[in-house]
């Protein structure tokens, strides 16, 4: 809550540079759960939509000709590096022949809804899709 009476204090100007999320119902499964830390720190750039690809770079101003490392052929985005790219998808098949999961995986609900089905501790858990560029 930011002072009222006009008066700096190094806790509302703390208060005041702080970015306030939206709570999301997958935090205790992420932070809480008993997964690696590195996991968790991945989990939470994917979950959260920020992970350093090109695309975020050139959000921020950098000018870079950008393309996928993996297939070469599309722009480097989150979406296409995790469910688009031809070398995403083939490893989305190899969990999928390994675990017999049914259906496609093109997204992280796609995967959410396949973990509900095996994995309890994630049953309750919903995610905000992504905007796609
Ligand atoms: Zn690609």
């Amino acid at each position: 809550m930011p002072a009222t009476d006009g008066l700096f204090s190094v806790s509302t100007a703390y208060e005041a540079t702080q970015k306030k999320e939206t709570k999301v119902n997958w935090y205790s499964f992420l932070w809480k759960s008993m997964l690696h830390p590195s996991v968790q720190g991945i989990g939470w750039k994917v979950l959260r939509g920020v992970m350093h690809t090109d695309d975020k770079l050139k959000a921020g101003k950098f000018i870079l000709a950008t393309i996928c490392c993996m297939c070469k052929q599309y722009e480097e985005i989150q979406e296409h590096i995790l469910f688009d790219c031809s070398f995403a998808q083939k490893h989305w098949e190899y969990l999928k022949q390994s675990f017999y999961i049914q259906g496609t995986i093109h997204s992280r609900n796609d995967v959410l809804n396949a973990c509900k089905k095996r994995i309890p501790l994630t049953r309750d858990i919903s995610l905000q899709q992504p905007s796609r560029a």
